[in-house]
């Protein structure tokens, strides 16, 4: 396990440590290096001074890079999954789930770094050529949160490499032992020095803004609450750094009277419950058509009561911790005040005694103005409200400042892309609980997010757009 930070090609220790936890039991698993305001300059340097060179490298270098990353990863999942689950919590299962998926974006961006498309076009004059290029932005700047500390990393490190940027990763102080196996992932695959660099930096807000201060520094990609992403991009307006935002969502999962219940149910519990809750896309607030309500609230309740909830890395467990006591008590606190407010807790709602940052998988039922709807509950909460038209469902889908994914379940296909056309979000599964997909558009819309991640807009948020203007 390492827990140094990878500076310029060197494993290096800091200005003092940090305890990394094992929420389900408060135990201290490492403690890793943290960088001071010299170890935060000397990894802007070595990516400042890797960037010409690592530029200039041809497409088909990185792709075999990124490649042989993928095959490493993929080869390693089962050890990295180990770290992931102790140090966030999540279940075995939901974690090597993960690290598949993560080694997949080094496999996706292996393919497009050399597949870039320029452009070659006669002007409406006929006297003038349009060239278009895409050339590297520059050193970028990667923040990543704790709920998926494999995936978030390699979505970002995967595009950064193929389109030829030199980087420092920021992994959430929770999760950081993933991010630096993935680091080390990368200097076996070959990454040669200065181009990845990672820091844990003591004062975070700080060093953070002063690196986007820097004129060395030309890309932010931010994956993270909205309320972080928003101080990031006031920063980061000072010089107009690029940026690339994927922030909180608050996803609504609509159940039409024609749905295939079963599968609505089997959906919902993939939608609300991989990585226990606590994902971007999870579904948070569940409208339900009321002539299909009463079955659907029953057949789910009971799903949801049987999950078996104890220590990630336990056999046969299906929930596990929450990252920390904090974020626990955050999703307890906010189902208390939904009861406050009328809700109805159908299953669960009772929170442990014990040292673990556990909560149980809890359904409650409420009415359409309850509190908790608008808020992102990063745990295993799911709030069940009952609606009478669609237009009526788009508009409670709708009301939110969030746009990140959203959920139709329905037998008519040409209703589930009605809906899915009216709905205010960047994202959409049709009789579908997860639709994440290295090779599709990730990012949302409203105060989700800017920009794309994955697919072929991915490693555009890596690269320049450039016009060459030709007299013939
Ligand atoms: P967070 O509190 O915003 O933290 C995210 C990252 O930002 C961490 O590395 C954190 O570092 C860092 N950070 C915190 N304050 C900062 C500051 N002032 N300046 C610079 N960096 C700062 O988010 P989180 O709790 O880790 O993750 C959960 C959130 O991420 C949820 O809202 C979720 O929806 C969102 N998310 C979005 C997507 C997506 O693709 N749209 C995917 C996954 C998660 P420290 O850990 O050191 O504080």
């Amino acid at each position: 396990m390492r827990t140094q930070m990878y500076i310029d090609g060197e494993w290096v220790d800091g200005i003092g440590k940090m305890p990394v936890y094992d929420p389900s039991d408060g135990s201290v698993i490492a403690e890793v290096a943290l960088a001071g305001d010299k170890e935060c300059e000397a990894a802007l340097a070595a990516a400042d001074k890797a960037a010409a060179s690592w530029a200039k490298t041809a497409p088909r270098v990185r792709a075999e890079i990124l490649r042989k990353a993928f095959e490493i990863m993929s080869a390693e999942a089962d050890a990295i999954a180990t770290i992931v689950s102790k140090e966030n919590g999540k279940v075995l299962s939901d974690a090597k789930g993960e690290v598949l998926y993560a080694a997949e974006f080094f496999r996706w961006f292996s393919e497009e770094a050399v597949r870039v498309p320029g452009d070659f076009r006669k002007s409406p004059s006929g006297d003038k050529r349009i060239l278009v290029t895409h050339q590297p932005i520059g050193v970028s700047l990667l923040i990543t949160p704790w709920n998926f500390p494999a995936a978030m990393a390699t979505r970002k490190i995967g595009p950064a490499i193929a389109a030829g940027c030199t980087m420092i990763l920021k992994p959430a102080s929770e999760t950081p032992l993933t991010a630096l196996a993935i680091v080390d992932i990368m200097e076996r695959a070959g990454v040669p020095k200065g181009v990845i660099n990672i820091i844990l930096p003591e004062k975070v807000g700080a060093s953070i803004s002063k690196l986007l201060h820097d004129p060395r520094l030309r890309n932010l990609s931010f994956t993270g609450s909205t309320e972080v992403g928003r101080i990031l991009l006031k920063d980061a307006a000072d010089r107009v750094i690029r940026c690339s935002m994927e922030l909180g969502g608050n996803a609504p999962f609509v159940v039409f009277d024609d749905a295939d219940i079963p599968a609505a149910v089997q959906g919902l519990m993939l939608a609300k419950m991989r990585n226990g809750g606590a994902a971007c896309t999870a579904a948070n607030r569940v409208y339900v058509q009321r002539p299909v309500a009463e079955a659907f609230v029953a057949e789910f309740s009971k799903a949801m009561g049987a999950l078996v909830m104890g220590k990630g890395t336990d056999s046969g467990v299906q929930l596990g911790a929450s990252v920390s006591m904090k974020e626990r008590n955050k999703i307890a606190e906010l189902v208390s005040n939904a009861v406050k407010a009328g809700a109805k807790i159908i299953t669960g709602g009772i929170t442990p005694a014990g040292d673990g940052a556990f909560y149980p998988a809890t359904v409650i039922t409420c009415e359409k103005d309850n509190e908790i709807l608008q808020h992102e509950v990063f745990g295993p909460v799911a709030p069940i409200v009952t609606f009478d038209t669609d237009e009526e469902a788009i508009a409670l889908a709708n009301d939110t400042d969030f746009g990140l994914i959203s959920y139709v379940f329905s037998g008519d296909l040409a209703r589930g892309i009605r809906a899915a056309e009216a709905i205010e979000s960047g994202m959409v599964a049709i009789n579908r609980g997860v639709i994440s997909d290295p090779a599709a558009p990730f990012g949302g819309v409203k105060q989700s997010g800017l920009g794309r991640e994955g697919g072929f807009d991915g490693i555009h948020e890596f690269l320049e757009t450039k016009y060459i203007g030709v007299e013939i």
